[in-house]
């Protein structure tokens, strides 16, 4: 029997943050996420209702400290404390390094990196205080491995785990597990709009002989937030088809 908690899944309206709100939902947990794009966001939801899948959407652009607080806020008036946090909004504004523009690394940096202490920060102290909490960080192979093109993305989401490996020390007495989750490559629109002939190129790279697919992705989030993984903290799980198994 699992406790029904408050989770916010941040870019739950996208590929793999769909599959996540899904998984969660299924397993009995109350389900916010934020989004950006009214019109966008109406239709997601009417797909999601006619699933039956009951989900709360607050606006919120991750990439602003204050917006975040405030979207916190509306998620707790209605939901009570958040108690299970994955940091899964992401973008990519890939280009080799030497042609990289300011804004394209400040946009990926802040969208993917910096987001992750506007989300976690608001909700980390009444975590803390109810003596439960997951939070759990999508970040990539490419954070792992690098990847041509990236520098910018491969450096923010490296940099998810260094934050998962110090918020697990700072929390785990207070029952708080962080983990991060490295997906490989996931057949989701932000895959589906490299070319045709480079997804094949990478399909052929990985082991298992595809692309993933976004609910391989919730399940591993899953794995993470029963009571049962309470020992399981500060540690990284790739999913990625045997593309990479380093660290
Ligand atoms: P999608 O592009 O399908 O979804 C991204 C989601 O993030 C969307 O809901 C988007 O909202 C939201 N988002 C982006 N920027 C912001 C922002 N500033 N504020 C609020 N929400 C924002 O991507 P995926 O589902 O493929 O990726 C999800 C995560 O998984 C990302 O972090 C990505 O880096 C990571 N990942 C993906 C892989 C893949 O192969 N697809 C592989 C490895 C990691 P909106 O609709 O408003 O843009």
């Amino acid at each position: 029997m699992v406790t029904a908690r408050t989770a916010l899944v941040t870019g739950g309206t996208g590929g793999i943050g769909t599959a996540i709100v899904e998984k969660l939902a299924a397993a009995g947990h109350r389900v916010a996420t934020n989004y950006r794009n009214e019109e966008k966001t109406r239709a997601w939801q009417d797909k999601m209702k006619a699933q039956g899948v009951d989900v709360l959407t607050v606006k919120g652009d991750v990439s602003d400290p204050e917006d975040c607080e405030r979207m916190v806020q509306d998620i707790q008036a209605e939901l009570g404390p958040v108690e299970i946090l994955v940091n899964n909004a992401g973008i990519t504004r890939d280009t080799t390094f030497h042609k990289m523009s300011p804004g394209q690394w400040t946009d990926v940096i802040t969208t993917n990196l910096n987001s992750v202490y506007n989300v976690t920060r608001p909700v980390i102290g009444g975590m803390r205080e109810g003596g439960w909490g997951r939070i759990v960080q999508i970040a990539s192979i490419n954070g792992q491995k690098g990847q041509y093109g990236q520098a910018n993305y491969a450096a923010a989401k490296a940099g998810m785990h260094g934050f998962t490996i110090s918020l697990a020390q700072e929390n785990a007495k207070f029952g708080v597990t962080v983990n991060t989750v490295s997906p490989g490559y996931v057949g989701t629109e932000m895959v589906m709009a490299v070319p045709e002939e480079v997804r094949a190129k990478i399909a052929a790279q990985i082991p298992v002989g595809r692309l993933g697919k976004p609910e391989e992705i919730a399940y591993a989030v899953a794995f993470f937030l029963p009571d049962d993984a309470a020992w399981v903290t500060g540690t990284n799980l790739s999913i990625n088809g045997g593309h990479y198994m380093g660290w």
